[in-house]
């Protein structure tokens, strides 16, 4: 059986030959041999050079996942390596220590390995797939992350994604190692974590924002803090930790705050000055009754493709127009966008926009971005998703 082949069209193989893993479907010209969903093809340019091999997904707008060039040889093992490469990367950046063990393993193609990520809880990984191509290897990838250092168990989620491409995709499922524990504590800059790993979102833990948490987390002290979109209380218990006067907490997820008060519980963290608020973050901002010094505005991702990009400035304009409004003279605002499509410049002048609605001064004191564990492959700058400000308004 010969491996498929495909051939793009004219012109578009600039990006794959300046290493850049994605191809669209409306680059290529023809295929030949067996070209199957998420099995590896060659692909080659229109004067047939070859270029590298990637997964082939037969859905979506992202047709191969490039896993390696012409300069590289392909075969399965580099996959193994790979993982293993990611994993050093995480001990070189220090985020396996007594006081933390919590950190994303596998960030897609930031560790080469489009399609896949993997987040780690003190030693039990929750792996997603985003592609057909990492589905299909699942096994033959839990196996390779089981035998990381200190690795006790590997259990796979699929995408939302996913599913609604396969209707025929597994069950989570444990692929690997021990059954983990119904209550998983992970460690964060030595706070602990109660991880929802089975019925939360995503892997269970939004663990990009550790260093965004830390810093406010510094600058909570004596402050009354709202954290808004705050899931099961990231921001909340840094706050806390570091002598907030009051932290409300808020998400429109009762599941993810009853978590809240299990981890305040762990950390033997007072809750008399926290309270948890079930409610639309907009709305509870444009009725706001409290004179917070500091407001956390993390809202989840409000656009996932191109075509829902204006309709996602709007979102970010109304919401961070609404908290400039209601928040005092001196206030901060930590504002956030996991928006891919939405690129830090565009983010910037949505907030721009917003403070300009409103008439307020507002100062930019800090330019935030996404952890050492979410690296950035030089050659894929979508990778860079997640972007926030700390702002005074004055
Ligand atoms: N800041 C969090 C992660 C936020 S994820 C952390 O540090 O862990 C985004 C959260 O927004 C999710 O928990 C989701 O339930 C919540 N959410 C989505 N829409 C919302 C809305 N309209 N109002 C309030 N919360 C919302």
């Amino acid at each position: 059986m010969s491996r498929g082949k495909l051939i793009l069209r004219s012109k578009k193989d600039q990006a794959v030959r300046r290493f850049h893993p994605w191809i669209f479907s409306n680059a290529i010209k023809s295929q030949s041999g067996e070209v199957n969903d998420g099995e590896i093809v060659e692909v080659y340019s229109n004067k047939e050079k070859f270029l590298g091999c990637g997964h082939y997904q037969q859905e979506g707008s992202i047709s191969v996942r490039m896993l390696s060039f012409f300069n590289e040889e392909w075969n399965e093992d580099i996959i193994a390596t790979r993982i293993k490469r990611a994993y050093q990367t995480r001990v070189k950046a220090n985020l396996l220590r007594d006081d933390n063990n919590c950190f994303r393993l596998i960030f897609a193609e930031g560790d080469r390995l489009p399609g896949l990520i993997a987040d780690y809880y003190a030693g039990y990984v929750v792996m997603q797939c985003h592609s057909s191509g990492m589905y299909y290897m699942r096994q033959t990838l839990a196996d390779a992350i089981m035998k990381l250092d200190g690795v006790k168990g590997v259990y796979c989620k699929f995408a939302s994604s996913l599913t609604k491409m396969y209707e025929d995709v597994d069950e989570p499922s444990l692929l690997a190692g021990e059954e983990f524990p119904e209550d998983l504590v992970a460690v964060e800059n030595g706070i602990q974590f109660m991880i929802d790993w089975k019925y939360g979102q995503k892997t269970g833990f939004f663990i990009d924002q550790r260093d965004n948490r830390k810093l406010l987390g510094e600058l909570s002290k004596g402050k009354k803090v709202l954290n808004t979109f705050c899931y099961t209380g990231g921001f909340s218990l840094y706050a806390l930790k570091h002598g907030a006067e009051l932290v409300h907490s808020l998400d429109s997820s009762q599941p993810a705050l009853d978590i809240i008060d299990k981890s305040l519980e762990l950390n033997m963290i007072s809750s008399s000055n926290h309270k948890n608020i079930c409610a639309d973050a907009v709305q509870y901002i444009k009725e706001l009754e409290v004179d917070y010094d500091m407001i956390i505005l993390d809202p989840p991702a409000f656009a996932k493709s191109r075509h829902a990009r204006h309709n996602a400035v709007q979102g970010y304009k109304r919401l961070n127009a609404a908290a400039m409004r209601q928040i005092k003279s001196g206030g901060i605002i930590a504002t956030f966008s996991c928006s891919q499509v939405v690129d830090a410049d565009l983010f910037y002048n949505t907030i721009v926009a917003a403070a300009l609605s409103v008439e307020r001064e507002v100062k930019v004191l800090s330019k935030l971005s996404q952890p050492a564990d979410h690296p950035i492959g030089m050659f894929h700058p979508e990778g860079s998703y997640l972007k926030g400000l700390i702002l005074e308004v004055i």
